[in-house]
């Protein structure tokens, strides 16, 4: 059986980034650039005030006394250009462009008015509050590189220089399908022999949580032929595909055989990890990817996160090294595993007075969804590892985005 690692590296060599597509900036969070942005002008774009003040010639403030004619008012958004002349000031608001003639702002706090002037209670230095023109970036310079993933800044950014759209790179479509006989929705009633789907509410959260919303989500009954149709169907229309349960060596799991019988090739199947051990992974022609997720929800969830977010995040366009979310953190209390296969244990990551720790949390088993909820990531323990003491540094691997 093939590695945790070994099986991401896999993932990863498969997956390519998605064609790019021009999108409206105000849709594009969360995007890669599928082009580079430049400043489209000097930013500033000229000399600015940084206060509200006035405008002065520095050499003015040499002698006392420190009074100057008030000659004009720039306010942010004016295209006034009063000249400022020996002996004269102008008024300037915070935004507004530096009059000519002028080499300094005086801040008002440090002034009073007197009728037609100004008196000058301080002398700044020469040059004193004023943004210079082009001083953050000049006109042409390469801001964000192709591949740079859009935050609320970064859209700022791009707003700045002009963009109202932004080549990025397409978002991938994504389908779910939970298969079980057993499964019913949160809102039916459930005997003792079925069970509630909560793999499909859980990963189309997960999805929206991590910037994929609008997951086409199905459930679907353990039947080859049924399952096989419908996957061919999805698949026509999906660029990765995420199926539960079936998925291991029981006589009605049907999702390799299914997979297969659509024209996909099997990359892998089985990982040494624990839990998340069935994992399948199937490529279709056109970049088109297949993860049939082991049925257990915890098992569901650490594969999801393990293996097929990272597709997703490459299909972005996000460099294949930032596509599995990792951090190394304290750990809060001791750890105890059984060794054996690479685990990922369930964990809570929380903020103390002394920076980020992560506490491990119990489960009874990779059934146990329960423990899930308390929980909001794993912490990767390598294979063979029976404890690790407390204060160590371990990767924890999120499950939600960090606030
Ligand atoms: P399977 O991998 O199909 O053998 O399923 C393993 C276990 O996970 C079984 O107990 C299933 O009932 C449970 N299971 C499968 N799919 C889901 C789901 N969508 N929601 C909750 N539990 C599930
Ligand atoms: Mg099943």
């Amino acid at each position: 059986m093939i590695t945790p690692h070994e099986a991401l590296d896999i993932v990863l060599k498969h997956v390519r980034p998605l064609g790019p597509e021009r999108k409206p900036l105000v849709e594009a969070l969360g995007c890669c650039l599928a082009e580079d942005v430049r400043a489209d002008r000097d930013m500033p774009p000229a000399d600015r005030s940084a206060m509200d003040g006035y405008a002065v010639r520095s050499a003015d403030l040499a002698r006392r006394p420190r009074a100057l004619r008030l000659v004009g008012e720039v306010a942010a958004g004016s295209s006034a250009r009063p000249r400022v002349r020996r002996g004269t000031c102008v008024r300037v608001l915070t935004g507004g462009n530096v009059p000519p003639g002028a080499d300094t702002v005086v801040m008002v706090e440090h002034t009073n008015r007197s009728n037609g002037s100004v008196n000058f209670l301080a002398r700044p230095r020469k040059g004193a509050n004023i943004f210079r023109k082009g001083e953050n970036a000049g006109k042409g310079k390469l801001l964000f590189a192709r591949g740079t993933h859009l935050g609320a800044l970064q859209v700022g950014v791009c707003a700045a220089v002009g963009k109202a759209h932004v080549k990025v790179r397409r978002r991938p479509r994504i389908a779910l399908l939970c298969t079980g006989e057993e499964l019913r929705d949160a809102a039916d009633g459930v005997r003792s022999h079925e069970a509630r789907n909560s793999n499909g509410p859980a990963l189309c959260a997960a999805l929206d949580a991590w910037g994929y919303a609008g997951v086409t989500h199905d459930t679907a009954p353990d039947d080859l032929r049924m399952l096989t149709s419908r996957l061919k169907r999805i698949a026509a229309e999906h660029d990765l595909i995420l199926l539960t349960g079936g998925v291991s060596v029981g006589k009605y799991d049907f999702v390799r055989e299914a997979t297969e019988r659509i024209g996909a090739t099997v990359r892998f199947h089985g990982v040494a990890m624990k839990p998340g051990k069935p994992l399948l992974y199937a490529t279709l022609s056109g970049n088109r990817h297949v993860f049939g997720l082991p049925g257990n929800p915890l098992s569901a969830m650490t594969a999801f996160h393990g293996f097929a977010l990272p597709a997703l995040r490459r299909m972005s366009g996000m460099a294949a090294r930032e596509c599995r979310p990792s951090l190394r953190v304290r750990l809060a209390s001791k750890l105890t595993s059984k060794g054996g296969r690479e685990r990922n244990t369930l964990a809570r990551l929380s903020w103390t007075g002394d920076g980020p720790r992560v506490v491990p949390v119990k489960s009874h088993s990779s059934a146990d969804l329960v423990a899930g909820g308390k929980a909001n990531g794993v912490i990767a323990v390598p294979a063979n590892v029976l404890e690790i003491a407390a204060g160590a540094l371990v990767e924890f691997r999120p499950w939600r985005p960090l606030p």
